[in-house]
């Protein structure tokens, strides 16, 4: 599967929607669904009320008519391999892909998700961090290992602003919430990146993310209740405890009103050690957050001969310049 996204005999369309994304605010891909929400976002307080009312009947139009028109054209395909078989309406993925996509199954921690592979029990049960109470989210999962497609697809996101990638991941993230049996969420907080990186790079596929899954599972997005405070070196090549020194203090709440009392879904891209997650969720709780969940596309494993371990402790590009 190696090298598989974006290519094949759908190019064409897969270019045409790449155009479409360009031209859309906020960089979101061109889906009927979000045609739709490019005539939403008219700012409502510059319009006088009957206008408004008029146009909030909009969108739905626009979706059906534009999205519809859209797909007639070029008919939603595999991100994968192009297939027009998709598993669901809802989902940019035929069955064969989904299969060979390197996704955790249990047995695994029953609290932060580290999955135990080599287990011959099939139950799940804490690991030693979880044990030693070592994070302060209350729990986190991740659907994938750090590796294959998915590595290469955050990759991309990342270093290669190929943001269309976004929702084809992100669906995936969003079918493993439903399906958590911790589900039900206030508010939906991306790990936050520092200024400067922001503006170097333009987007924080955290914050991309977050936005997809909140949409999904309909919880308000909270795009500016967490912030990074300190410019911080590169996660790469520290110890654990190197890591936890790096991060401590970076964050800071802002409008703690806003979180208090919630029960707040923490988004990221990979979880490596789980130090940045875990200081994300100590703010937001010490700052009144009822209960923090964690969740992240993929995830690093650390020993090496298991998936993604190769990486070792620095936990790979991904996380290279993470600020
Ligand atoms: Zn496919
Ligand atoms: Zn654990």
């Amino acid at each position: 599967m190696g090298g598989m996204v974006n290519q094949g005999k759908g190019r064409f369309s897969r270019l045409a929607r790449v155009i479409l994304q360009k031209a859309l605010p906020s960089g979101k891909a061109p889906t009927s669904e979000r045609l739709s929400r490019g005539c939403g976002s008219l700012p409502g307080a510059l319009l006088p009320h009957d206008a408004w009312t008029t146009l909030s009947c909009v969108p739905s139009r626009c979706r059906d008519l534009a999205g519809g028109f859209l797909d007639l054209l070029y008919p939603p395909s595999c991100i994968g391999c192009e297939s027009y078989e998709l598993v669901g309406a809802d989902m940019d993925w035929c069955e064969g892909c989904l299969n060979q996509l390197p996704w955790i199954h249990h047995p695994m921690c029953a609290a932060c998700g580290r999955p135990f592979p080599k287990s011959s029990s099939t139950a799940d049960h804490l690991c030693g961090d979880c044990i030693l109470d070592t994070f302060h989210f209350d729990f986190a999962r991740s659907p994938f290992y750090h590796a294959g497609v998915i590595r290469e697809s955050l990759h991309a996101i990342k270093f290669g602003a190929e943001i269309h990638l976004i929702r084809p991941v992100a669906q995936l993230l969003a079918k493993t919430i439903v399906e958590w049996e911790h589900g039900g969420f206030d508010l939906v907080i991306p790990v936050p990146l520092h200024p400067l990186r922001l503006r170097e790079r333009g987007f924080n596929q955290s914050a991309l993310l977050a936005r997809f899954l909140s949409k999904s599972i309909s919880a308000p997005l909270g795009l500016n209740i967490l912030k990074r405070t300190l410019w911080t070196v590169p996660q790469t090549g520290l110890s654990r405890e190197e890591r936890l020194s790096n991060v401590k203090n970076a964050f800071r709440v802002e409008h703690p009103q806003l979180s208090k009392g919630k029960r707040v879904l923490l988004v990221d891209d990979v979880f490596t050690t789980g130090t940045t997650l875990s200081e994300c969720a100590g703010i937001l709780k010490k700052s009144g957050a009822r209960e923090v969940l964690a969740v992240t596309v993929s995830r690093v494993m650390l020993e090496r001969g298991i998936q993604g371990g190769s990486q070792g402790e620095g936990g790979g590009p991904l996380e290279n310049s993470r600020l």
